[in-house]
């Protein structure tokens, strides 16, 4: 993979912004170490996809539409190209996507998780965005789509960072959208640099949700809003949830709060304006396995006498969406 061809653009960027330049030598050399110290066992086969996906010109692109993606006709032999490149890259979890009436039928339904939360946000226009654990950068395509400035999505996940490129080679190759392959723990603390920044099913894996708060308010501007999605659990102010060991068959959630203490969490995290504008339950459409995705899915992690009930015996995914602001 060729480092400049996938971060130039966004280094060059940061080198002109005060607070981000401060961090281009740490961000640089922790890129390069996971690349070429320590690459996924995966990452060749990943690269060779990408480069056999076909060079065409889109005569469209719609990123602000529920499939993201890009339109042109093309020949027979190109769609094939295509599609093989793209099945190479699986399993496909965030969208859905479509590139030249190829559609990518994801996991999930990513496009819900939107409509229920971008009613509810300060607008984007010409806002800088960032996005904390943003999968394959389904989410970034749509802040984009808002008219944002400029969008930066992170997620540690490689075969994340693969789907992404795809993406881009067609959508908007010198579009100001970008994705680090790294954690909300590796950026630089105290960025204060971002309008907006979000968090959305990321909380329940840290094992220390309250730095997670910390660490997202040090990279807003002050007066900047948060938007946090996580799993909750109906309770009392102060309860809050640790599974004994797996959640919905996942290994790694940690802390599933009440509604209320989640906002305490936020206030205690020196948030203001803090309001839940969301809540609901997964559906076994939104999250289902496909041909894009063929592991197991929600289905399968639920209880099959009871779909209120995880495998385990937990009550089944609620998700909340709450906005809040960094006081100024
Ligand atoms: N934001 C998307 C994807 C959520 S899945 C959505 O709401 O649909 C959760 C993602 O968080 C995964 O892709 C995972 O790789 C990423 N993640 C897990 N721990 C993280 C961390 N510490 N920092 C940043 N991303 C993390």
């Amino acid at each position: 993979m060729n480092y400049d061809q996938v971060f130039g653009d966004l280094i060059t960027y940061m080198q002109g912004h005060k607070r981000l330049k401060n961090w281009v030598p740490s961000l640089e050399l922790l890129l390069k170490q996971k690349l070429y110290e320590k690459p996924h066992g995966d990452m060749q086969r990943w690269i060779d996809a990408l480069d056999n996906l076909p060079a065409i010109n889109p005569e469209t692109t719609h990123i602000n539409s529920s499939r993201v993606g890009a339109n042109a006709s093309i020949d027979a032999t190109t769609q094939e190209q295509l599609y093989d490149a793209l099945v190479k890259l699986r399993p496909w979890r965030k969208g859905p996507f479509e590139l030249f009436n190829t559609h990518i039928d994801t996991e999930w339904r990513s496009d819900w998780k939107w409509d229920r939360v971008s009613p509810h946000i300060s607008p984007l226009a010409n806002k800088n965005v960032l996005d904390v654990g943003c999968g394959s950068g389904y989410h970034c395509w749509r802040m984009l789509g808002e008219g944002a400035n400029r969008v930066i999505g992170i997620d540690p996940s490689y075969l994340f960072l693969m789907q992404f490129n795809a993406i881009k080679k067609y959508c908007g190759r010198d579009a100001p959208i970008h994705l680090l392959p790294i954690k909300m723990e590796d950026v630089h603390p105290q960025l204060e640099h971002f309008d907006t920044v979000f968090s959305m099913g990321v909380l329940y894996h840290r094992k220390s949700p309250i730095d997670h708060l910390y660490e997202l308010k040090g990279a807003l501007k002050p007066g900047g809003e948060l938007v946090l999605e996580t799993l909750v659990v109906e309770g009392e102010l102060g309860y809050s949830l640790m599974p004994e060991d797996r959640y919905a068959m996942m290994r790694n959630v940690w802390y599933l709060p009440s509604v209320p203490t989640l906002e305490l969490w936020l206030r205690r995290a020196g948030f203001t304006d803090i309001k839940c504008v969301d809540l609901d339950q997964t559906s076994l459409d939104e999250q289902r396995a496909t041909e894009w995705m063929d592991f197991q899915s929600l289905a399968d992690f639920l209880d099959p006498t009871n779909p209120n009930l995880t495998v385990e015996g937990y009550p089944a995914p609620l998700r909340a969406t709450l906005v809040a602001s960094k006081p100024k």
